[in-house]
């Protein structure tokens, strides 16, 4: 749409899923606030927080939602998606059953989405080597298998969080422009 000033105004709404405690929340505030907490509560939780960027010398605000904790119920609903074009789909490489629940996350966003939407693989956590539970080769393979970009990250060291959230900022907007 047009501005005042004649030039293009773009707002994308992104969505973070995935199980509970992945790291949905430190994903958003490391990126939007550079801030991590250690013991953040499911219940704590803004609506969405909007960036701004610059792509091509257009500023584009990404308004990027986070849960509420409502996924430790599977009730994420639907007006949580609607309108989406992008989305974080999170797991955590030290918990297995985080990446097993990715199919089904993918599945409720397909649902209720009726555009095309980026998506981006996240496999959050990528700190805890140690006692990693699922391997990169995983990871991208099964985003390679539906169609996803991949990318792990960590919320705690920030590695890869601004590249994850900015890829699927700069898909929407090659999708839409
Ligand atoms: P959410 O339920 O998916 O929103 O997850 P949270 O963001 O609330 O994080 C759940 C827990 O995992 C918290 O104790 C965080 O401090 C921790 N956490 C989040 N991201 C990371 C990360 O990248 N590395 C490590 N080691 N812990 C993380
Ligand atoms: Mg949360």
């Amino acid at each position: 749409s047009d501005d005042e000033s004649g030039g293009e105004e773009y707002l994308f709404k992104v969505v973070i899923i995935g199980d509970s405690a992945v790291g949905k929340s430190n994903l958003l505030s490391r990126y939007a606030r550079n801030e991590f907490n250690m013991h953040s509560k499911a219940t704590i939780g803004v609506e969405f927080q909007t960036q701004v960027m610059d792509i091509d010398g257009k500023e584009v605000k990404a308004q990027i939602w986070d849960t509420a904790g409502q996924e430790r119920f599977r009730a994420v609903t639907s007006a949580y998606y609607r309108g989406a074009v992008g989305a974080l789909v999170v797991y955590d490489i030290s918990r297995r059953t985080t990446f097993d629940s990715i199919s089904r996350w993918l599945d409720e966003l397909k649902t209720h989405s009726d555009t095309t939407v980026a998506r981006m693989l996240v496999g959050n956590k990528c700190d805890l080597e140690n006692i990693r539970a699922v391997s990169v080769e995983e990871g991208k393979s099964l985003a390679e298998a539906e169609g996803l970009f991949f990318m792990e990250t960590s919320a705690l060291d920030s590695t890869n969080v601004k590249k994850a959230f900015e890829i699927v900022i700069r898909e929407i907007y090659n999708n839409v422009s």
